[in-house]
């Protein structure tokens, strides 16, 4: 796990012997379970630790669990083979974690994978989460809601915004030429209740492609309509 070990230094994080042995046993789940599954394309030891797990990671830059709510809630949506979320998990335990999938066969590998590390609080959720987000444990219940390589922008916040509180955070891991996705998505961001708080550049060396952390506050209550129903953020993107 050195590759890793290094550029969470670079984003300020030490890993120690545990985290990083957390890590090694990860990989190894992934390696295992992706001989019977698609977990991941991704299965170089030197990219798994780079572009899955490092990659998740950099939502240390714009998010940190605060000091006044040591046990925040963080959701990941579309976790598939639990990232960003599980990385997370690892280098804060304190956080209660959320894991939803719409697919049964990554959920059975994310509860696996929860018994194997050995981590407390973590709730696998194998749903739809434009129905999800309908039910009252879930909904605006999150401190953070986070997605990568779900859905475009305007599809990606109806199917997040939804389970985000009133002053918590949506962090978003975007790539490449991103102007036109967030341009297009500003509308339904305003009818959802959000507010385009910051694009972050991921600028580390291990990534020579163009990588950013799309921020966006919850200011208001998503209007109770929102998620439409299954699929309808797909097929027709508010905007
Ligand atoms: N976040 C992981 C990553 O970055 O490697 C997985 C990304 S994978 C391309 C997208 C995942 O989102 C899949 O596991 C899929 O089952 C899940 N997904 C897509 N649409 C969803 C929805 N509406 N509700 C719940 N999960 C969904």
């Amino acid at each position: 796990m050195e590759k890793l070990r290094a550029g969470a230094e670079k984003l300020g994080l030490r890993l120690g012997e545990k985290e990083l042995a957390l890590f090694q046993t990860y990989y190894e789940e992934i390696i295992d379970w992706n001989q019977r599954m698609n977990l991941t394309a991704i299965t170089d030891y030197e990219k798994v630790q780079i572009n899955h797990f490092l990659d998740s990671l950099t939502v240390v830059s714009v998010w940190k669990p605060p000091a006044n709510n040591p046990n925040p809630k963080v959701i990941d949506i579309g976790a598939g083979a639990g990232v960003p979320g599980i990385p997370l998990k690892i280098v804060f335990p304190e956080i209660q974690l959320a894991l939803l999938d719409s697919t049964t066969k990554k959920t059975a590998f994310l509860n696996h994978l929860k018994q194997k590390l050995g981590l407390d609080d973590i709730e696998v959720v194998t749903g739809r989460a434009e129905e999800i987000a309908h039910q009252s444990q879930y909904r605006e219940r999150f401190d953070l809601v986070l997605a990568r390589a779900v859905a475009p922008m305007t599809t990606l916040v109806e199917l997040t915004l939804p389970f985000c509180k009133v002053g918590g955070k949506l962090v978003a891991h975007k790539k490449g030429e991103l102007e036109p996705e967030i341009t297009d998505a500003k509308r339904a961001i305003s009818i959802l209740g959000g507010k385009l708080e910051e694009v972050k550049p991921i600028n580390l060396t291990e990534f020579p492609d163009r990588r950013y952390l799309v921020v966006i506050d919850k200011i208001a209550s998503t209007p109770r309509q929102y998620s439409r129903r299954s699929g309808m953020p797909v097929k027709n993107p508010l905007g």
